[in-house]
């Protein structure tokens, strides 16, 4: 905590803090103390990088401004943000999330320079929860994937691995630097296996890429996994690796506002028409489409994988317990 202190000047710091039941991301700015004592948080770290709601352009309407109609950038802070106590999943979601926003076709500035002024200061799952499954889809608990810095939670240490170069100044600022003693590395690398060893769900995704799409777009179980879902959106919201928004205007009196917010596939509305014709009109249609985009488009676009990172929080706070992890074993097998 004192070396977190210490870099306040340097950066602005992002730490786990207890709210309510449960844990999110708060400023380290002393009114919530930070609480590293916790599995995970229950929205992402997401919002961090790509905020639910950002201002992109304002402008007036008042014909009397010489600037009348013209759209200008909003004032964005891009200072140096230390994320402190991310798990692994979520900084593999980040990368996954990166190849949408930043590739050779398209580079949204916003997130790129949200992205690049972070510092992604992971934590280590020591007992990772039972749904997660970070192992399956490409991650681990201790995995150093996306991540400046790893800790590892000895007890009456923490170990710091810098990773990177934006990690390794991050850790002289703080004050470290020193190199650990050998039976330092080994607790943590005898911590590491074990925590592996905790996830014992078993998800499939190596067919996914050779199926056929349409074959499994029609496929005839989507009646069933979408029976239950009331399209409440909240596995998108929670989830590291949805990236979908809408943007909007928002004008009052003469001023306005431009603005992107977070969207799902899971809404009717997200894909309404104009004309008044929406092409996926039903939920089995949009419940489809979630899984279709994470465990097939995604994977026959990017060739790197399914759009998940094994996280869990779709599986643990779906209001009617539709698991990804099943629907991805039926993709599979299929
Ligand atoms: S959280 Fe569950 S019920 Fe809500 S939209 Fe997602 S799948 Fe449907
Ligand atoms: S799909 Fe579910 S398990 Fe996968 S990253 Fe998103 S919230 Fe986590």
């Amino acid at each position: 905590m004192k070396a977190l202190e210490g870099l306040k000047d340097s950066y602005k710091i992002s730490v786990p803090v207890k709210d309510g039941d449960f844990h999110g991301f708060g400023s380290l700015d002393g009114k919530k103390a930070p609480d590293f004592d916790y599995q995970n948080t229950r929205l992402s770290p997401k919002s961090l990088v790509y905020p639910q709601s950002e201002r992109m352009f304002e402008y007036t309407l008042d014909e009397n401004d010489p600037d009348a109609n013209i759209l200008k950038e909003s004032a964005k802070d891009y200072s140096p943000h230390a994320i402190v106590g991310i798990r692994p999943c979520d900084a593999h979601g980040f990368q996954i999330a990166n190849l949408n926003f930043d590739n050779p076709e398209y580079r949204d500035p916003w997130w790129v320079m949200h992205f690049e002024s972070s510092v992604l200061v992971g934590l280590g799952c020591n007992e990772p929860c039972s749904t997660c499954f970070c192992t399956q889809v490409g991650g681990g608990p201790f995995s150093e994937k996306g991540l400046d810095i790893l800790l590892y939670d000895l007890g009456d240490n923490f170990l710091a691995r810098g990773l990177t170069d934006k990690g390794e100044e991050f850790l002289k600022k703080a004050g470290g630097g020193s190199q650990a003693d050998e039976s330092l590395l080994k607790d943590a690398g005898d911590l590491a296996a074990s925590a592996s060893e905790m996830i014992s769900t078993g998800v499939s995704t190596d067919k996914l890429k050779d199926k056929v799409i349409n074959e499994l777009f029609d496929a005839p179980f989507w009646d069933d996994v979408a029976f239950g879902c009331i399209n409440c959106g909240t596995c998108a919201y929670l989830c590291p690796t949805c990236w979908c928004f809408d943007i909007q205007d928002e004008v009052l009196g003469k001023e306005g506002d431009r603005i992107r917010n977070w969207d799902s596939c899971m809404f009717p509305l997200f894909t309404l028409h104009g004309s008044g014709h929406n092409p996926r009109d039903n939920k089995v249609q949009r419940v489809r489409q979630r899984f279709m985009h994470k465990l097939k488009y995604y994977v026959d676009k990017y060739g790197n994988g399914v759009q998940c990172s094994g996280c869990g929080r779709c599986v643990r706070y779906c209001p009617v317990n539709i698991d990804i992890r099943q629907v991805s074993e039926l993709m599979n097998n299929f």
